[in-house]
């Protein structure tokens, strides 16, 4: 007999434990949520990660642990390594994601789980039809917190450094020599902490190729100027003194418009693409092709609801600025404000 739920909740990352929580905390029983993940490893932060330096304070993520009467972390049996860390400091994002993990563990005991992928999506009779590897199971309402993957280039004849390795210290000084000329493309938080790293790595020299200047967060008290856009903490700082600054004689930097990108990119043996990411898809697309959301509201489709990295908020900044809005705290600060909206929007 195929299974019915009133709410199904795809991906186990951040915001898909989050909506889990929030559901339990809006009083729908736990046997009426079910939960889809190919791992139940926190996502792309607990498997990919791990060892990346966060651009947010500890604070938020204990506000994001606090912030859901589910997760029970307010009650924990045990101490996590991040309860010694100074909440104004930042941190390796494995110390958030472990106390994630044991929140999935616990949820995993009460809520229906399924180890699998949602391949794909179609409403039939007020139910959502969610196709996976075995049989399908069926909801009245579906929340999709699916990630997103990394973009990526493809300048021919030159050896790719996958960013999942660049962004960890431990594996980019195997696959990087001091005879290496390497390319980083972007200028994202990301693209600067890899800098930061192949300064370190004493590489022969870095060549950044960037579209735009990148901007820094601005903290102005009750809010924060480029919050989720700008560079914060040791990525500003390194920025501020090495690309803004005085550039080492190792390091250049070039406009990717510039006349001198393809002789800048001929130099180069490797490169590292930091370009940003996109939307994972349902591997099978039929019903909801385009995925349209409402960034303010997070509606895809009836019954059907967007949250996390994959459909962020949008919202303005006290300067009319749009800012999508990415990072644990906020998808629950969002999520308060939506989920009694996906409530009474519901099939
Ligand atoms: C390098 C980096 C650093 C970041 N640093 C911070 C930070 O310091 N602070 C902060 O607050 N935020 C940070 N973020 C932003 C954001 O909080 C994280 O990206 C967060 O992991 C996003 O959570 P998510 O749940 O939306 O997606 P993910 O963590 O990617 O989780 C998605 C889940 O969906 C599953 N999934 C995908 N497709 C399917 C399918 N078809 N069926 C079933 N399951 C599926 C995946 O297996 C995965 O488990 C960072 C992001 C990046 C990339």
């Amino acid at each position: 007999m195929s299974q019915k739920f009133d709410w199904m909740v795809v991906g186990a990352g951040p915001a898909g434990i989050a909506a889990v929580g929030k559901l339990l905390d809006a009083g729908v029983p736990p046997k009426q949520i079910g939960w889809i993940d190919p791992h139940f490893e926190v996502g792309d932060l607990g498997r990919k990660w791990h060892s990346v330096s966060s651009n947010t304070q500890v604070d938020l993520f204990n506000r994001f642990l606090l912030g859901c009467k589910a997760f029970g972390y307010a009650k924990r049996p045990k101490q996590f390594p991040i309860d010694q860390i100074n909440p104004k400091e930042t941190c390796q994002l494995k110390y958030i994601a472990e106390p994630l993990q044991w929140i999935t563990d616990h949820f995993r005991k009460t809520v229906s789980t399924f180890q699998d992928t949602a391949m794909a999506l179609n409403l039939r009779d007020n139910f959502w039809e969610v196709k996976t590897n075995s049989s399908p199971v069926y909801a009245k309402n579906v929340i999709l917190a699916m990630g997103c993957d990394e973009k990526s280039l493809s300048y021919p004849g030159v050896e790719v450094i996958p960013i999942a390795t660049a962004l960890d210290y431990e594996k980019l000084k195997h696959v990087v020599s001091k005879d290496d000329t390497v390319g980083v493309f972007g200028a994202s938080h990301s693209a600067v902490l890899i800098l930061a790293d192949l300064e370190k790595l004493k590489v022969k020299s870095i060549i950044n190729f960037y579209r735009a200047p990148h901007s820094y967060a601005i903290d102005l008290g009750d809010w924060i100027l480029f919050d989720n856009t700008g560079l914060k903490g040791a990525a500003a700082k390194w920025a501020k003194k090495n690309l803004d600054g005085a550039q080492p004689p190792y390091l250049k930097r070039v406009l990717s418009s510039d006349h001198t990108f393809e002789e800048s990119l001929a130099l180069c043996n490797k490169v590292i693409y930091a370009v940003g990411f996109e939307r994972r898809k349902l591997p099978v697309l039929e019903q909801y092709e385009a995925m349209h959301y409402n960034d303010k509201t997070g509606i895809i489709a009836p019954g059907l609801f967007g949250l996390g990295i994959a459909f962020p908020q949008g919202k303005y900044d006290p300067l009319m600025n749009l800012e999508h809005r990415v990072g644990l705290w906020k998808f629950m600060d969002y999520l308060n404000d939506v989920l009694p909206i996906w409530l009474k929007y519901s099939n």
